[in-house]
């Protein structure tokens, strides 16, 4: 009986070994993706898109041969299994707190047919790494060092011709019960942020041209948004175009730039590590002591959330990063910190709201990196660090953004003022005569950092 492969997020044939433990079972399977609305429905047109890119890709690279249905898959797999007469369904394990109960509901539905758990979409699986004592790692670097002593597995050698692919068409030819129907992948939606190119291939030549021409500098330039120095794999790591296991076997140097890659892959498991131990850290702060700190909420905290989503703060390097995450669905990497630290320290509003527009927003949109992104920001995460710090709307633009060319880029209101050149355009209300077009900062951040910082053991000053 013939094996199914059912991609999720690990849309590509090359180091996959899914498909080496699928062609275990058989030399035949059955490449199914399941348009599952549960994940859908909540993501924004250009996680969609991107999505449906990356399916496009995957099914020319199958010879046309991937089968798409839509619907609960605890429904739809058991009866596409049941159709072609399946003796296995193959996945990537998944950590997530969704994909966990999907996985175990599918697995009873499909009665005898076994639910195959290959590989995860780490460099090391969740769970594998523990204190000595079994409890998870709580803090950053201790897990750091032992992630690195455990290593990881060489990149699986597997290709689409790793198993033979039986024609979707084929099986409702025969006599047995006919299986969910089939539908084609979904056209784009209208998107306005431009997307990255999607597929295994884009992933491997984007990963290629950032190891030649940004790698060596990575560690040096990774904090500066107005460069084009760091990889924007975020979004092939997110869909599965490639794996992390392919990209660290590529760091194989010991110089700055390979070390300072691997310790954000580090930190990608790191987070999926805490999300599986601690799944309600999706929603709630990790660290309880934040509970007591006081959030605005109501009218005028939503007109706030609104100029923050829109990118008229006032504060130009805020404003362009939320510009940017419109605009191309992704957001650097220091802006994101800079944006969550003003929504929690200087609007006080709940991290849980910006978290959930990044996720709809962001392409590479990821839970345990983005909820714990933003918790981070908050302080209510798993760092150390404590959640009165306060990071400054300004001189973070001036420091990583110093010749302003990152805000000129996104907030063109800015772009030719006179008076503002350099870094000047981190200020513009400083200007005796301030562009109209522009809105004035919303927040005095020197007002704000100080009630944050008054705020915690609940000595919350009057405004
Ligand atoms: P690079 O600098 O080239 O980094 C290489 C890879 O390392 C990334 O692709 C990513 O997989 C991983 N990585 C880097 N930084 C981090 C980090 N801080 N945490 C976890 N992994 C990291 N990343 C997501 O993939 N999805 C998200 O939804 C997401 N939301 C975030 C929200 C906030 C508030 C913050 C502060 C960070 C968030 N990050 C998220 C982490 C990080 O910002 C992005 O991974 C990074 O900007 C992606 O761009 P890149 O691929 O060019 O990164």
């Amino acid at each position: 009986s013939p094996a199914i492969v059912w991609f999720r997020r690990d849309l590509r044939v090359h180091d996959q070994p899914t498909l080496l433990e699928a062609a275990e079972h058989s030399s035949r399977a059955l490449a199914l993706f399941v348009l599952d609305p549960a994940l859908l429905d909540p993501s924004g047109p250009a996680r969609r898109t991107f999505l449906y890119r990356c399916l496009r890709a995957l099914d020319e690279a199958l010879g046309g041969r991937l089968l798409v249905v839509r619907g609960d898959p605890a429904d739809v797999v058991p009866r596409v299994a049941t159709a072609v007469g399946a003796g296995s369904v193959h996945v990537a394990a998944d950590f997530g707190p969704y994909g966990r109960g999907r996985d175990e509901a599918v697995e009873k539905a499909l009665g005898d047919v076994q639910l195959v758990r290959t590989g995860s979409p780490y460099a090391v699986a969740p769970g594998r790494i523990t204190k000595s004592d079994g409890d998870p790692y709580k803090v950053f670097t201790p897990f750091s060092r032992q992630w690195t002593q455990h290593g990881w597995r060489a990149p699986a050698d597997t290709d689409a011709s790793t198993l033979t692919w039986i024609d979707p068409a084929e099986k409702s030819s025969g006599s047995g019960p006919s299986g969910p129907q089939a539908v084609r992948i979904p056209d784009d939606e209208p998107v306005d942020a431009e997307l990255p190119a999607a597929g295994e291939q884009a992933a491997r030549e984007q990963w290629e041209a950032f190891v030649d021409e940004h790698l060596a500098d990575y560690d040096e330039l990774r904090n500066r948004p107005d460069r084009p120095a760091t990889s924007r794999m975020s979004v092939h790591l997110k869909y599965g175009t490639v794996h992390p296991r392919t990209l660290l076997a590529d760091l194989t140097g010991t110089g700055t730039g390979p070390t300072s890659y691997r310790n954000e892959l580090c930190f990608r498991d790191f987070y999926a590590q805490v999300l599986w131990f601690f799944p309600e850290s999706a929603r709630k702060n990790f660290d309880t002591k934040f509970d007591r700190i006081t959030l605005d909420t109501g009218k005028q905290a939503y007109e706030k959330f609104e100029r923050w989503q829109e990118g008229r703060t006032g504060y130009p390097a805020i404003d362009a990063a939320m510009r940017q995450l419109r605009g191309e669905g992704w957001m650097h990497n220091r802006m994101r910190m800079a944006v969550a630290s003003f929504l929690v320290k200087d609007l006080h509003l709940p991290w849980w709201w910006g978290a959930k527009h990044f996720m709809t927003l962001l392409v590479d949109g990821d839970l345990p990196s983005n909820q714990h992104g933003w918790q981070w920001a908050a302080g209510s995460g798993t760092d150390a660090a404590p959640y009165f710090r306060v990071f400054n709307p300004v001189t973070q633009g001036e420091r990583f953004d110093p010749q302003g060319e990152y805000v000129r880029r996104w907030v063109p209101e800015l772009a030719d003022v006179e008076g503002l050149a350099g870094k000047k355009i981190h200020q513009p209300w400083k200007l005796s005569n301030p562009p109209e077009s522009y809105p004035g900062p919303m927040v005095d951040h020197k007002t704000e950092r100080t009630y944050t910082k008054a705020s915690r053991n609940d000595r919350v000053p009057a405004r």
